[in-house]
This record gives C-alpha cells, structure tokens and sequence, in this order.
C-alpha cells in the first residue's frame, strides 16, 4: 500500500517482474480496492504466492467511525502507542471531498488548532496517508451510497471521493518524504487518477518544502495565513519566526508558476478579538492584493484548552464584505460535521485524553463518541 508507482515497479522488478505486472497491482490495490493476492485473478499464480509471502495490503485499523446528520463521516484509525489519527468526508452537491491527515500530532503548535495541542507523536507512512483514501473509498462504495443520509446524487457513483484535501491532522509539507509517494498516487491513472487541481495540500508556510512541491508534484495550495502581520503571526502560527510573511509570499509567487490553479488559497481562521477586525481586514487586502489569491474565511472551531472564541457571524460578515469591496475574491466556510467534532484534529485529542483516563483507571473498552464528548 505504501509504494508508489516507481517504488513498487522497482520491487516487481527486483523479483525479476515485468513493469507491467506493477502496474496491474497498482490497479487491483488502489482502483478496485482488493486486499487480498488470491482474488488478483489475472496476475500469475506464482507472482501471487510471491506476493502473499513477502507483502500485506493493510489500511490503518478503525477505532471509530461516526456519521453525522447533514452526511459527513469521520474514521478514526489507530495508528499504534495509543495515537490515533482521522479522516473526514463531506459530500456536497458537485462533489465529495475527503479530508486526510499526514502525522499524528503536529509540531508547528498553532494556539487555536487541538492537533496543535497535543503536541508531536509521529510522521504517518505513504501507507497510512493513502490508507485513509483506500479505506474511506471502500467503505463508502460499500455502502452503496455518497455518504449522504438521502438520495445518491445520480451519475456521480463511480468516483465518489472527488477531492482530496491535506488539512486533516498534521503539517504535510513536515513530512514530505511520505506524503509525495502518496499525492503520486492520488494523480495515477492506475490508481486514484484525480487531476491536480483536485487534490490539495495546505500548509502552514513550510518554504523551502513549497519550492520542492512545485518541483515535484504541483497540485493546488492553501496556505494557513490567519495573520496579515508578522506580529500576529509569530503567535498564531509560531513557523512564522522562521519563515517570516515576506518569505511566504514570494514562496507563493514561484509557486504559481507551477501551480495547477492560477491563484493560491488562503486560509484565515476567524478568531474574535484576536484577528478579526477592519484594521486586520485592510491589512489582508495589502497581502492579497499582491498576490493571485482566493481567501478562505473559517468559522473557529473551538475547544476548552484554547482560551479563543469564535469571531460572531455578523463580524465574519462584515470581514468579507471588506475583502470583497476591495476586490479580492472571498468565501467564508461553511461548518459541517458539527455534530460529530468534524474540524482539524478536534476527535482524536478529545479521544486520546480521555483514552489515557480510561487506560489510568485500567478500564479497557471501546469509547464511543457520545462517550468522548460527554
Ligand atoms: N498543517 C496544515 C494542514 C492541516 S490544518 C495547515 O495548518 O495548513 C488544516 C486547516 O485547518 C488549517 O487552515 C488550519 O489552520 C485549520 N484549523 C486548525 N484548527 C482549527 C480550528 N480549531 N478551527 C478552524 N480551523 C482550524
Ligand atoms: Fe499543525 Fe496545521 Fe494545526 Fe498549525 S493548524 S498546529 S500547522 S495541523
């Protein structure tokens, strides 16, 4: 699971294989989601005992799987040591997104982010990042539906992940010997076969690694700005102090050279009192005036440990319209999942805390969700 197109040809090869029959398994794993050697029925008997004995295919283990009402779903995989990571989908009208995580914890420790909080456990493999899309594509077909709790949208059945977007737990761009083989196989045709302006990786200014990814794999950015000031930034995204605003900028300009999209996505969570006013907005339009740029205005999701609240619907309104009247084009998120934590890296620490209470009192069960949130 966790080998690229070149990777695993170069296995095959190795086993003196032809590059073909690398392709075919690409296929049989990935396309049409089989585990299992033996059900590989066009592959040659003895490259399927090959296969059996020396190789496993395996998405990480599911700890929990939830579903909310407006159609969003959420896993939650154990990814061993008591860490676990998580994976969102939200089907919408014109597509489905899967949202995927690339480390369990995060070093960058954004004040207003819960995977910020819980500090850095470990990178995630390419298996386990494109485990998540291998599993979460298995268990919607298998359920013969788009996630929805109504009717399928008609005619979009066969490829019901969409989008795929990196802004799940974790800096990808942190880890990024892992998270290339695994964006390669989103692209393949003999895999996942998304274009690039499908598949998304945000970050929160990793300059050097932007440079590479336009290098290697230029699929479209969203880079987490939050802060039109070096200030401000240096707080809400502590990268900042390394790779101060002017920095990130001109990272984002050579990146549009590569860029699948003719704009780079802002992201700017909406903190009340802290980021949200007029003279913050007119400080952005500075930003993004010079940049080709859509912003994102997100709603915060909060929780307890961040001491930081919501900016209030009408002031989100107001932020907009400013950006707007001022030319640059501008989209405040809707919330989903609500029900279920479905925001960055909310479940997992709510999870885990109450994992490790439950493990101090030497209860071992299942927790469930209503049990995590109580
Ligand atoms: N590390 C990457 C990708 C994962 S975070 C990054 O920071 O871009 C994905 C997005 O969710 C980022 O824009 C992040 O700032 C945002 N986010 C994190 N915590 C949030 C919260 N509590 N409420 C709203 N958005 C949040
Ligand atoms: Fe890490 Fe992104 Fe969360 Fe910041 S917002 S702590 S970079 S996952």
């Amino acid at each position: 699971m966790g080998y690229g197109a070149d990777a695993l040809a170069e296995l095959v090869q190795g086993w003196g294989g032809k590059p073909f029959r690398a392709r075919q398994l690409l296929r049989w794993i990935h396309q049409r989601g089989v585990a299992d050697f033996d059900a590989m029925t066009d592959l040659a008997r003895d490259f399927r005992a090959t296969l059996a004995e020396r190789c496993h295919v395996q998405a990480p283990g599911v700890q929990l799987e939830h579903r909310s009402r407006d159609g969003t779903r959420k896993w939650l995989f154990d990814v061993g040591a008591g860490n676990a990571i998580e994976t969102v989908f939200i089907p919408e009208d014109d597509r489905g997104t899967l949202c995927i995580s690339s480390q369990a914890g995060c070093t960058v420790a954004c004040p207003f982010c819960s995977t910020g909080h819980q500090g850095f456990n470990r990178n995630l493999g390419t298996n386990e990042i494109i485990g998540q899309l291998w599993w979460a594509r298995h268990a919607i077909q298998a359920d013969g539906d788009t996630g929805r709790l109504g009717d399928a949208p008609a005619g979009n059945e066969h490829r019901i992940i969409s989008n795929v977007v990196m802004m799940g737990m974790g800096e990808p761009l942190l880890n990024y010997n892992a998270v290339l083989p695994a964006l390669q196989l989103m692209l393949d045709d003999n895999a996942y076969g998304l274009s690039r302006r499908r598949v998304t990786v945000s970050t929160s200014g990793v300059v050097p690694m932007m440079d590479r990814l336009g290098e290697d794999c230029p699929v479209a950015l969203a880079v987490s700005l939050h802060a039109p000031n070096d200030t401000l930034r240096d707080r809400l995204v502590p990268l900042n102090r390394k790779y101060p605003l002017r920095e990130l900028l001109a990272a984002c300009e050579r990146y549009l050279v590569h860029a699948p999209r003719d704009f780079i996505t802002f992201e700017y969570v909406m903190l009340d009192g802290v980021n949200d006013t007029d003279a913050h907005a007119d400080e952005l339009i500075g930003i993004a005036r010079n940049v080709p740029c859509k912003l994102n205005l997100i709603p915060f999701n909060p929780f307890a440990q961040s001491g930081l609240h919501r900016s209030p619907a009408a002031r989100v309104k107001l932020f907009a319209q400013r950006l707007m009247d001022a030319g640059i084009v501008t989209t405040v998120r809707k919330t989903r999942g609500d029900d279920i934590d479905a925001a960055c890296g909310q479940l997992a620490g709510e999870v885990r805390d109450r994992t490790r209470l439950t493990e101090r009192a030497a209860q071992r069960r299942t927790i469930s969700i209503a049990e995590a949130r109580a």
